[in-house]
Order: structure tokens, then C-alpha cells, then sequence
């Protein structure tokens, strides 16, 4: 969430009843509107500087306080921004603009870490300087004196509701970004518990829980594949060009043979080099069509380092379902197939059925 491009009324829903129904509970009324104006006229426009200056020197003294005002700079914008907020008291109140204004000094106070607690504690101070502020004169009046104090008391209350509505929008920000943060470890973990970081294939043991769902329930009449390929010599690659050459070229094998592929077809990286493929639905003779062409296509797009092209090739042994074959049984043959397949000369394919 980002306060400084959202308009804080709107997030609130501070819309024209609704902040008027805010300032009828405080009975903050039109008639109001006066004494708020007599408050500006009497004592607080001329007394704000006095107020603030008495205020900060009073939050002086605690130590809680301290540290949010011992930069000079700051404590001197502090009271600049102290002193409008005195001038501007219950002036407009009604208005969308005093209302994102003083919803905005909460959402200050709680992006410089001023505990909501300690805010309201000085805001209470303040407002015991400001009704120490008021002349004698106005004291004397006993009915007006006594508007005044209600009116003070009720812009003050409304000013530190607002407040705790932006030190929310602060913590619902924060908790936002933490389950937002959450969700993508979530993601990234699931993803990781599936795929393998290299080539982003299925990792050994997804590839593995693949094979055991298509095994399970699966009809004695049913046509499926296993191939086991491994790289050629790829050893001699990581000697020849380093390991992270190696890694590009296992990338890049692994992309190609995905994309070969049927998309239905299942392919995981079964161990450094080596991969494990799923055809469901196919017999031996298409089975055996597939792997050509995975083996074709490797062979046929080297890769080039420094201008010079590296040749890879790849051995697969392919085997065919029988019924009761469990996984064991399947990766076995398709081992024994990929081992006569490398005895036999490599870059080729070899069927046990
Ligand atoms: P063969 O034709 O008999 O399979 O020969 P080979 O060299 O491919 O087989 P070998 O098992 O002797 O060596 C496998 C090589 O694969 C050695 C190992 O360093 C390399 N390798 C395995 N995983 C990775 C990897 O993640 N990155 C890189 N760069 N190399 C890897
Ligand atoms: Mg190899
Ligand atoms: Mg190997």
C-alpha cells in the first residue's frame, strides 16, 4: 500500500456524510463555527507560536520523546508544521481537505515510529497548554469560556480519531507487505519443492511422483513410455570450457528437449546430467520415434563458446509399460537400455521393450 499516492479520505471513506455525521457526534455543529472563529480571533492565532514553543520545550523533558526531536532541523519543520496545524484548528472542518490534513499528521507521526500511545499523550499536553493559553478575560466569561472548552475538546478529539484511523492505514501497510512477502516465499518454496533450480525441469523426486500417478491405476492395456537420457562425455565439457559453460549447456539442453516434446509428455532432471521422460499414452513404436527425435535434436544445435562449436550428443534407453511394472522395475530397464546405448557407441537410442 502506498500512502503517498493514496488519498487517505478516500481509503476511509470519508466521504461528505460521512464526515459530517463524524463532527455531529463531537456536536460539532454550524453554530460551532463561530466560537471556533472567536478561538482563532481571541487567543490561538496570537498565542501559537508561544503554544508550540511551550509544547516541544514540555515533550523535552521525557525521554520518550527525546530521540524524535533532538535534530535540530527536524524539530525546527516540527513546529513550523505545529504552528499551521494551530492556525488551521477546526477551521473548514467539514471539508475533505481538513480531513486528509489532519489524517496525514497521524500517518507522519507514525512513519517517524512515534508510538500511538506516546501521540496521544501529547496530544493531551498540547491541548492543556492551549487552555492554559486562554486569557483571563475569556475566563471570566463563564458561558463562553465554557463553549470554548467543548469546541477545543471536540476538534482535539476529532484530530486524534483521525490520527488512529492513519496509524491503521500505517499497520494494515505493514501487515500488507508481510503476507504480500509471505505469499511470494509460499510461492517460491513451491516452486522449489517441485522444480529443479538449473534447468526449471521437474526435480528428481516430482519426476519420480509423476511416474508412480501414472503408474497407479493404470490399465493392463495401457501404452506408456519411460526413456532415461544422459549427455555424452559432458564431462569433458566442464574440462574444456569450466563448469559454468556446463551449467549453460544444461540449460540449454533442457530447454530443447522440453520443447521437442508433446505437452502432455513429462520431463524432470533425474540426476546431474541425466533425465527422466514420461510418455503416457504412447507404445513402443512411437516411443521410440520421440527419442530419435530428442537425440536428433541435440546432436543437431551444438553450442558455440568463444566461437568454437561444442558438439553434444545423448544416449537414451527406452523401455515400455508391463502390466504390474512398478516404478523400480521400469527406471531399471530404462538404465540397462541407456548403459548398452553408451556401450554401444552413444548418440543413439536403444530399446529394451
Ligand atoms: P558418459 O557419456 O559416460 O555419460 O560420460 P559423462 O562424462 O557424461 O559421465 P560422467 O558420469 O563421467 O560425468 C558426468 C559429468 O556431468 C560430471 C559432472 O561434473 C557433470 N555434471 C553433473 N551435474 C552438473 C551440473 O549441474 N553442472 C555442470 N556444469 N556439470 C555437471
Ligand atoms: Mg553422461
Ligand atoms: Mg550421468
Amino acid at each position: 500500500m502506498d500512502d503517498i499516492n493514496v488519498k487517505l479520505v478516500e481509503y476511509y471513506h470519508y466521504d461528505q456524510l460521512k464526515r459530517l455525521h463524524s463532527l455531529e457526534i463531537l456536536e460539532l455543529g454550524i453554530e460551532e463555527n463561530e466560537i471556533i472563529q472567536r478561538i482563532h480571533r481571541d487567543f490561538l492565532d496570537e498565542k501559537a507560536t508561544e503554544i508550540v514553543d511551550r509544547f516541544y520545550l514540555k515533550l523535552w523533558k521525557h525521554e520518550e520523546f527525546k530521540a524524535f526531536l533532538k535534530d535540530p532541523q527536524q524539530l525546527a519543520r516540527l513546529k513550523i508544521t505545529q504552528n499551521k496545524y494551530l492556525h488551521e484548528l477546526g477551521i473548514a472542518c467539514e471539508t475533505e481537505h481538513y480531513f486528509e490534513g489532519r489524517l496525514r499528521v497521524g500517518l507522519v507521526h507514525a512513519r517517524i515510529g512515534l508510538p500511538l500511545t506516546l501521540y496521544i499523550s501529547a496530544y493531551h499536553l498540547l491541548f492543556t497548554i492551549m487552555l492554559d493559553s486562554i486569557p483571563k478575560a475569556i475566563r471570566e466569561q463563564r458561558e463562553l469560556y465554557q463553549r470554548m472548552l467543548k469546541v477545543l475538546s471536540a476538534l482535539i478529539t476529532l484530530d486524534t480519531t483521525l490520527a488512529v484511523e492513519a496509524y491503521h492505514f500505517t499497520e494494515i501497510g505493514h501487515l500488507k507487505n508481510t503476507v504480500d512477502n509471505l505469499l511470494d516465499e509460499h510461492t517460491q518454496l513451491k516452486h522449489q519443492a517441485h522444480y529443479d533450480a538449473l534447468t526449471g525441469l521437474f526435480n528428481h523426486e516430482r519426476i519420480l511422483l509423476h511416474l508412480n500417478m501414472a503408474l497407479s491405476d493404470l490399465p493392463n492395456d495401457h501404452a506408456l513410455c519411460v526413456v532415461m537420457a544422459d549427455l555424452d562425455h559432458f564431462k569433458r565439457v566442464n574440462d574444456n570450457y569450466g563448469h559454468l559453460m556446463g551449467d549453460a549447456v544444461l540449460r540449454g539442453i533442457s530447454s530443447r528437449l522440453r520443447a521437442t516434446m508433446r505437452g502432455f509428455d513429462y520431463i524432470g532432471r533425474y540426476g546431474g546430467e541425466e533425465f527422466l521422460i514420461i510418455l503416457q499414452n504412447t507404445d513402443l513404436e512411437e516411443g521410440e520415434e520421440i527419442a530419435e527425435r530428442l537425440r536428433s535434436q541435440v546432436e543437431q544445435s551444438p553450442f558455440h563458446h568463444n566461437n568454437t562449436s561444442i558438439p553434444i550428443t545423448v544416449s537414451l534407453g527406452l523401455t515400455h509399460y508391463h502390466p504390474g511394472d512398478t516404478v523400480e522395475n521400469m527406471i531399471q530397464r530404462a538404465d540397462e537400455a541407456l548403459y548398452q546405448a553408451k556401450a554401444a557407441g552413444r548418440n543413439r537410442v536403444t530399446i529394451i521393450p
